[in-house]
């Protein structure tokens, strides 16, 4: 076990043995439920916002939906508290799709400002109607009963709070430990790498933002029955930001950092409802104005939150670059092209894109046949890049066509063409620097399994996870970093963060890889451990297109080139031919020599 996970529970048992100390205020208990409660909450917005940056000042709204729903059902229907669950889980996950369908396409600041339109409109919907209570809200909501036991309130609803925010605690770190958790973190690494790998980023969004809302209301359904009674105030935008104050404060990527914020804004709420009113004079809800200026603080001056503090007593420092040397890795049996005929499998027609009055790419033909290595050179601006871009579907074509394995893969978005068998690094590398080494490659594996949100969540997934994560591993140790899976990707130096999109794009077991300027920012050694890897993935079938500005690596390396001026084919051939080529001297050999 970790030691994270040791002292979670440890803290989650100290917690439990708090109702058996002698003389214990009744309020402590309280509180502490209330604390267990907001933490539920907490921790939805540690998926949501620190996980797939998706800033929601909305969360109390569904905290509401799960209130409300049993409130309506129990008090209205006679249901018992139980069967309401759920209804209430069921519900608040069918809207927060809905409400997530239309409003997570938004952009920027737009989406925070929809979430508090969203929330207000409930607020008011709630205090308006009859069917709601309208601002007098439902009371006589009755206590929740399992088997015979009443969990009324004090110790027993507060041992059941914990419980339940145990499940989640583990459910959590389960998913976010999941093939789908993995799809969610990969949104930080930029949206179109992770579609270049199959992962649809937009049910990513909405995956975390559904999961955020249930597990609020089932905090909402949990706080109906600890009140018996309520009304529209505790699930209004004031609310929703003391949420997103508590995930902020201690630390919205981390789980730990959702309790410990939960913890202490309820805690500094509940002594500041004494202490402003009388300073100040009147009664009001002054502790708003003091968490909002807490929250602008702390989004200010640390926007890491208290965790990674807190963590760093516990222990579990980062682990320290591995920094092994890229070694030629003996490489395992061929990926998934099929070896023998030199078929063409990638073939470029006549390619255009212009970006406004600029040609980047300009009726470019050319071709890559399996277990081949082309390379794509010219001077920078040349449209290596885009032509990348536009072959993966990162950019739409202006002209032209692009076929692949049968298929014109013309308008194809990445998502659709990533499972074809084609795999791509980038030359502004593209990794999710804040996880680990091992977990960014398997995103690279990601097409190669099937496991969904709630087997990762509940633990069903190991067996593939496993194969997931051999793949990974191989993958890894075929560009010469067996030992840095467990390094944080955003503490390798550059060149090999370079390796590591290979082994990330070796995963998906391409029939055609890309590779834009892996050799930049690797020594020589490396270099060469790097043309050994790429000669192992030719000879495997697979074909391999090349853009890179190291030119004895390339003439050395590559069975062909292509060599793009100003967007446009300056000329096609052998590497001898090449270098022979006036016209290639003068425009790009020359000044790269
Ligand atoms: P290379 O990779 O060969 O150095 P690029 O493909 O990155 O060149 O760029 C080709 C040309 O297209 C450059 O003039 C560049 O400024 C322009 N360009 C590339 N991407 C964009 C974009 N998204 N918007 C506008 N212009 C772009
Ligand atoms: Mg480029």
């Amino acid at each position: 076990m970790r030691s994270t996970q040791v002292a979670a529970l440890l803290a989650f048992a100290l917690a439990a043995l708090l109702p058996m100390l002698p003389g214990v205020p009744a309020y402590w208990l309280t509180l502490g439920s209330l604390i267990g409660l907001s933490a539920m909450v907490a921790l939805g917005i540690v998926v949501l916002t620190g996980v797939a940056g998706v800033v929601s000042f909305g969360q109390a709204m569904f905290v509401g939906f799960g209130a409300y729903t049993t409130a309506i059902l129990t008090t209205r229907y006679g249901w018992p508290p139980l069967a309401t669950l759920p209804v209430a889980v069921l519900l608040t996950g069918l809207l927060a799709w809905g409400i997530g369908a239309i409003t997570l396409r938004l952009k920027g600041h737009y989406l925070p400002v929809a979430t508090i339109a969203w929330n207000i409109s409930f607020f008011y919907l709630t205090g308006g109607l009859d069917a709601f209570g309208r601002f007098d809200g439902i009371s006589g909501i009755p206590p929740i009963t399992i088997a015979g036991l009443s969990f009324a309130g004090g110790a027993s609803f507060y041992l059941l709070t914990l419980a339940i925010l145990a499940l989640m605690v583990v459910a959590t770190a389960n998913l976010l430990d999941s093939r789908a958790g993995r799809a969610i973190r990969a949104l930080r690494g930029g949206v179109l790498a992770a579609e270049s790998f199959g992962i649809d980023t937009g049910r990513a969004r909405i995956l975390a933002f559904v999961y955020a809302a249930v597990l609020a209301a089932i905090s909402g359904w949990l706080y109906a029955h600890f009140q018996r009674a309520i009304n529209p105030t505790p699930f209004s935008v004031t609310v929703s930001i003391d949420y997103l104050l508590m995930a902020v404060a201690g630390g919205v990527g981390q789980i730990g950092g959702a309790l410990v914020g939960a913890g202490l804004v309820t805690l500094v709420r509940d002594k500041l409802q004494d202490v402003l009113p009388a300073l100040l004079g009147t009664a009001g809800n002054f502790e708003s104005i003091v968490f909002g200026f807490a929250l602008i603080l702390i989004l200010q001056f640390a926007p890491e939150g208290l965790w990674p503090h807190l963590r760093r007593w516990v222990g579990r420092r980062p682990e320290a670059p591995a920094g092994s040397p890229v070694a030629a890795a003996p490489s395992p049996p061929p990926a998934g092209a099929p070896a023998g005929a030199p078929a063409p499998l990638l073939s470029v027609v006549h390619l255009r894109k212009t970006f406004g009055g600029l040609v980047a790419v300009d009726d470019l033909t050319f071709r890559v046949g399996a277990g081949e290595i082309v390379g794509l050179i010219g001077p920078n601006g040349a449209g290596k890049s885009t032509s990348f871009n536009l072959i993966t579907g990162m950019l739409p074509a202006n002209g032209g066509s692009i076929g692949f394995r049968g298929e014109e893969l013309r308008g194809w978005p990445a998502r659709r063409i990533a499972p074809l068998g084609l795999a791509r690094t980038f030359q502004h590398v593209k990794l999710v620097d804040g996880m680990s080494v091992l977990d960014n490659v398997a995103i690279g594996a990601h097409l190669h399994g099937r496991a969904g949100p709630v087997a990762g969540a509940l633990r069903l997934d190991r067996a593939e996870e496993a194969r997931l994560f051999a793949r990974a591993r191989a993958a890894l140790a075929r560009v010469g970093l067996p030992g840095a899976g467990d390094t944080v990707a955003g503490e390798l130096p550059l060149g090999q963060q370079r390796l590591v999109e290979i082994a990330r794009a070796l995963a998906l077991e391409p029939a055609l890889l890309l590779l834009d300027e892996p050799a930049a920012g690797l020594r020589h050694a490396e270099k060469q451990a790097l043309a050994g890897l790429l000669r192992a993935v030719r000879a495997s079938g697979v074909g391999v297109l090349l853009v890179e500005h190291d030119m004895d690596f390339v003439m050395e390396l590559t069975d062909r080139l292509v060599v793009m001026n100003f967007g446009a084919e300056l000329a096609q051939g052998r590497p001898a031919e090449i270098q022979a080529n006036p016209a290639v001297v003068e425009a790009y050999l020359g000044s790269a020599a």
